[in-house]
């Protein structure tokens, strides 16, 4: 694609990546076929491709963003469906959170937006914050049909039936290696995921050191910076993400990390992201050290030995985005399930997008809620006994809407090798499975 930016423009590195990225394209429309919101919404403007040129426009003539740009970019899911699809080797995601940042720095969106995101940013990313949020909206959800703002009942109606207690094992502290110790790992805790789900990281820790790692909780990490970032909040973005930098560059400076373990797919693709987010920043270096070894927790499960199992239980996995797309981890997790005796299935169009999307799901609710209810279909036709994801935001958007279990794929793969069954799969009077059979 011919670009037109000026000599000045392109002295600035964000915009110089940006034109990099413009040139690849070759405007094919390949990447429409597996656009989630193009099959929904059937608007070339809400392809990739039709984004591609509203984004060139935007960032070549230089203005603030016009509104309907502002409308397409917001409804892309940033699920990097496209990055897969493309064959010109288009680097979508470096483009739309570019233009993100650029809509973010120069529109005025609409008051009540405004608040919205505002009060997002500064809720999300604090699991203390949000868990405050989530009891109010729990208590709030049976007035949801009062909200005057679809995106407001959609808040309301994600609120978790069950607000799980802190879990103490996400303080700072090291979990020693059982036996032989083959690696030392720094798990990332996270964010909304301590408040939403304890279980995931509580089976992260007991399986990793089962299988010799010594696991390290950081001091002073946090949000990876994911959920602002993609509502082009720079610097709400850099200074959470900053925080694990430091925390984890402590770590690799003391005892050293063979690598930083990620259970949240949507937060690995960030990090991984690290080395680009904070080029020309002080933290530049850091920053990509700690890209380097961050890892998909099953990316270091591939490398431990994990003992081969007969569970039995038949488990549609779904895939989600940010791992299949973002870190291109399409088998891993399939494999370690069925190395754990499970009977893995698959969706149709396991390429698609559950609607989740970070914040997606709340601010943009109808085109969500389509998709879900194509996951949900997809998924309840594999006839599963239980659903698995590596990623809480698909797990939490997929859960609000079937009555089978869904669980992360670590908290089965814990159970078959030793842990405690899944809670999920016991909670609400859940369809029942049966005992595992170890060897
Ligand atoms: S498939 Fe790639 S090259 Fe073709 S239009 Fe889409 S982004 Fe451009
Ligand atoms: S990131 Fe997903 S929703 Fe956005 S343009 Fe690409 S395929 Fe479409």
């Amino acid at each position: 694609m011919q670009t037109t930016f000026t000599p000045e423009q392109l002295r600035d590195p964000v915009m110089a990546r940006s034109n990099d990225v413009l040139r690849t394209c070759v405007h094919c429309g390949f990447c429409t076929a597996t656009c989630p919101t193009y099959q929904v919404l059937g608007d070339e403007l809400d392809s990739p491709r039709g984004r591609i040129y509203l984004i060139k426009d935007m960032l070549e003539k230089g203005l603030p963003a016009d509104a309907k740009t502002v409308l397409h970019i917001d409804r892309c899911l940033s699920c990097l469906a496209c990055m897969t699809t493309c064959p010109s080797g288009v680097h979508y995601m470096h483009l739309v959170d570019h233009a993100r940042e650029y809509i973010e720095q120069t529109y005025k969106r609409p008051l009540f937006e405004r608040v919205l995101r505002w009060t997002l940013a500064r809720i999300l990313p604090y699991p203390t914050r949000f868990r405050v949020a989530l009891l109010g909206a729990k208590i709030g959800r049976p007035f949801a049909f009062l909200m005057p703002d679809a995106r407001l009942k959609a808040m309301l109606a994600m609120a978790p039936k069950v607000i799980p207690p802190v879990s103490r094992n996400d303080d700072p502290q090291v979990f020693p290696a059982q036996g032989t110790r083959k690696m030392r790992v720094a798990l990332m805790t996270g964010c909304a995921q301590r408040a939403l789900n304890t279980d995931i990281n509580d089976a992260t820790i007991r399986l990793l050191t089962r299988l010799g790692c010594d696991v390290v909780i950081a001091e002073g990490q946090g949000c990876c910076g994911a959920l602002t970032h993609h509502m082009g909040k720079t610097a709400e973005s850099h200074a959470t993400a900053s925080k694990n930098i430091r925390a984890w560059t402590r770590e690799m400076q003391g005892e050293g990390l063979d690598a930083i373990v990620i259970n949240t797919s949507g937060c690995g693709t960030t990090v991984k992201d690290y080395g680009h987010m904070f080029a020309g920043h002080a933290l530049s270096q850091e920053a990509a050290a700690v890209a380097a070894i961050a890892r998909d927790v099953s990316e270091v499960l591939m490398q431990l030995d994990l003992p081969e199992g007969v569970m039995g239980h038949r488990v549609a996995y779904h895939a989600a985005c940010s791992l299949q797309h973002g870190q291109k981890i399409k088998t891993y997790p399939k494999d370690l399930l069925k190395r754990a005796g499970f009977k893995v299935v698959e969706p149709a169009d396991s390429h698609l997008c559950c609607g989740s999307a970070g914040t997606y799901n709340l601010m943009q609710p109808e085109i969500s809620g389509q998709l879900k209810a194509r996951k949900v279909e997809t998924l309840e036709a594999t006839r599963p006994d239980i659903i698995a994801a590596g990623n809480i935001g698909c797990m939490m958007q997929i859960g609000s809407g079937t009555d089978v279990p869904i669980v992360h794929t670590v908290e089965l793969l814990d159970w078959a090798t030793g842990g405690p069954r899944p809670p999920a799969l016991d909670a609400d009077g859940k369809r029942a499975v049966p005992v595992p059979i170890l060897r």
